[in-house]
Formats: structure tokens, sequence, C-alpha cells
């Protein structure tokens, strides 16, 4: 089995050096063929020279230079496409995730797990502005994906790389993977990966990142649930919208008929317009979003399905 360690780098030059030779080290002991691909992400530091020099001394060593910063997603989904290892885990470049879980995580992921997810049991961040949200968003993202996990937004991860075949990423989606993959079929788990200060540098995130997540797993639940039949989404929102519009109505002329006020007296009629016209825009959204999916799958001849395996055809 080969496989493929996958290190986004965004302004991380002191700890370069550090990280390669502690994956040298971690993979020593492994004896296992394996490569490291390293996504320079547009970093404004001298990291693009440090990555360099180190692939002239080691040809596993693989890079891939952006023309601007991307964005950390980005930078893995670039990671994940020329990946050619069987097993892929990609890690902070920042010495936050140690490369010795490496051989847990494919330990376990040999007992037939398509992903493997390291859980930062002990995590050593700031509390209030990164513990805390973490902790309401990956409840948040467990209550809404049905996928349980205690920690979606480590980074490493192991995954067996057919699992990540069909993920396309977007916006801040990379902690979506797993529960993307189980919705996919892929069948997954999670042990306790140690956690360290980071080396050099600072984070590159700040708490807006919380919300940001929040909206992409809108997205993503929209997607998901919902990519192949939007009518029931808009439609059933706009359906529940018109019947809140109509009882309005029908309050308003009830009160008007036994004399308690007339229609100008409350804000019921205006309430009920304002629901109706909702109601019939949002049940409009949906038409036109069926019509983008068809577009979007059948352009494409893209299935609206996925098979496992065919057999005798
Ligand atoms: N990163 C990146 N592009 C970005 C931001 C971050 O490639 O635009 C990389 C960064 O170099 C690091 C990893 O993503 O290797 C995680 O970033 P950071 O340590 O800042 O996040 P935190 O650990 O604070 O969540
Ligand atoms: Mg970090």
């Amino acid at each position: 089995m080969k496989l493929s360690l996958v290190l986004p780098i965004y302004n991380e030059e002191e700890n370069i050096v550090q990280l390669l030779k502690e994956i040298k080290e971690a993979m020593l002991s492994l004896s296992l063929e394996y490569e490291v691909i390293a996504i320079n992400d547009g970093s404004k530091d001298k990291s693009l020279a440090v990555l360099k020099e180190a692939a002239t001394e080691d040809k596993r060593i693989k890079i891939i230079s952006f023309k601007r910063n991307f964005g950390q997603t980005a930078a893995l989904s670039a990671g994940f496409d020329h990946a050619t290892g069987e097993a892929v885990i990609p890690l902070d470049a920042d010495l936050q995730n140690d490369p010795k879980d490496i051989s847990s995580l494919l330990d376990k992921l040999s007992e037939g797990y398509d992903i493997v997810s390291g859980w930062r049991k002990n995590r050593r961040d700031k509390l209030v502005s990164r513990k805390i949200p973490s902790w309401i968003a990956n409840y948040i993202i467990s209550k809404t994906t049905d996928v349980h996990l205690h920690d979606y937004g480590c980074t490493m991860k192991a995954y067996r790389r057919e699992a990540l075949q069909e993920i396309k990423l977007y916006g801040e989606m990379h902690r979506f993977i797993p529960a993307i993959a189980v919705w996919h079929g892929a069948k997954i788990t999670e042990i306790a990966v140690n956690h360290r200060e980071r080396g050099f540098g600072k984070t590159k995130y700040g708490i807006s990142r919380t919300f940001r997540v929040v909206l992409d797993l809108l997205t993503v639940k929209f997607l998901t649930k919902y990519l192949t039949r939007p009518m029931h989404f808009f439609g059933g929102v706009g359906i529940f919208s018109f019947v809140l519009g109509t009882v309005s109505f029908i309050a308003a002329l009830y009160l008007r008929f036994i004399g308690y006020a007339t229609l100008i007296e409350t804000p019921l009629p205006l309430i009920g317009v304002f629901f109706c016209l909702m109601g019939a825009q949002l049940v409009l959204m949906g038409l036109l979003a069926e019509m983008i999916m068809r577009n979007y799958f059948e352009s494409q001849g893209k299935p609206t399905y996925m098979i496992k395996e065919k057999i005798n055809f």
C-alpha cells in the first residue's frame, strides 16, 4: 500500500523543515511507500523556497504552488486530486498535528474503514476563541448531518482514496468530507490523536470562521438532501408560507364579521399578503431550481444515483 501525505501550507516557513523531519522519522518505522504532497497556498514568506530545497533532496516530496491564496479547503482539494496513494492523510503544516499518529490512523483504516477521523481530545488552542466555538459547531454539525464525530475540524484524518474521489469541495467545506462521504456510503470511525501548540507563526483564522462553517453546513445539507428534488424544499417552505398567509386573511375576515375590528384596524391583511406573496415566490424559485438541477445533471451526463458495483453486465 502507498500513502499520500497532504500538507496545506500558507506562510509556514519556520515549521516546514521540522515537520518534514518528523514525517520522515515517523515513516521510517512504518516501512511504507509514501509521498508528501505540499500545497503552497500563495504564501507570502519563504515557504516555497524552503519546500523547493527539501524537494531537491527528497524526490518523495512533491510541491503544488498556487498562483495566490485560495484557502485551506482548496489546498486540500488540490492535494487529494494529485494523490496517488491508496491511503491519504492530510495534516496541518504548523506542527499542531503529530506525524507519530500516522501509524495508528493507518492501523485503524486497515480494519476496513474508509475514513478514520482524528479527534483532538486534548486540544491546544485558545479556549474562548477556538475551543468553545468549535464545541458548539461540532454539536450542530453532528446533529444536522447525523454523522457523529467529536471533532470535524481536525485536519488529520486518514482516507481511502476512493472515498474522496466523488467529493468536490467549495468554501470551507473540508470539515464536511466525513459527512459527505458517509452520505456516499463510506464507513467511518474516529480515534484520539495528539495535538500540540502551534510551532511558529500564527493562526490564519479567527472567530468569523464559525459562522462561515454554519453557513456551509446549510449548503451541504441542502445539496445532499435536496439536490435532485429542490422543489420539495422550496415548495415545502412556500406552501407553509402560503398557509400562514391564508390563515391570517381568514382571521382578519373573522374579526371583521364578528365586528371586533375592520380590515384596516389590524395588521392581519398585510401579514396575509406578505406570506402569500412569499409563498408564491418560493414555489416559483423551486421551479427555477428544478430547471437548474436538470441542466446540471443532463448537460454533463451525470447520473442521479451512485453505484457501488455491477455484476454480470
Ligand atoms: N492554510 C492554508 N491556507 C489558508 C489558511 C491556512 O493552506 O488560507 C493552512 C495552514 O498553513 C495550516 C493549516 O492550513 O497548515 C491550518 O491552518 P491554521 O493552523 O492557521 O488553522 P488552525 O489550526 O488555527 O485552525
Ligand atoms: Mg493550526
